[in-house]
């Protein structure tokens, strides 16, 4: 299954996130944004940009 962050463009690695569903959150290792999971296809995921309240 592939994310491709939509900051950065990179592909973001799923391999620790055994039980993604929608709704949970996932960092970009490459820019360190948060995603939420949006949708969950087969082999595709969609994901927005978390706002966090800081
Ligand atoms: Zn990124």
């Amino acid at each position: 299954m592939m994310l491709t962050c939509i900051e950065c463009k990179n592909d973001v690695d799923l391999s620790s996130y055994p039980d993604l569903a929608v709704g949970h959150v996932v960092e970009c290792q490459m820019c360190g944004i948060t995603l939420e999971v949006t949708k969950m296809e087969e082999e595709h995921l969609e994901a927005e940009i978390v706002e966090e309240g800081k």
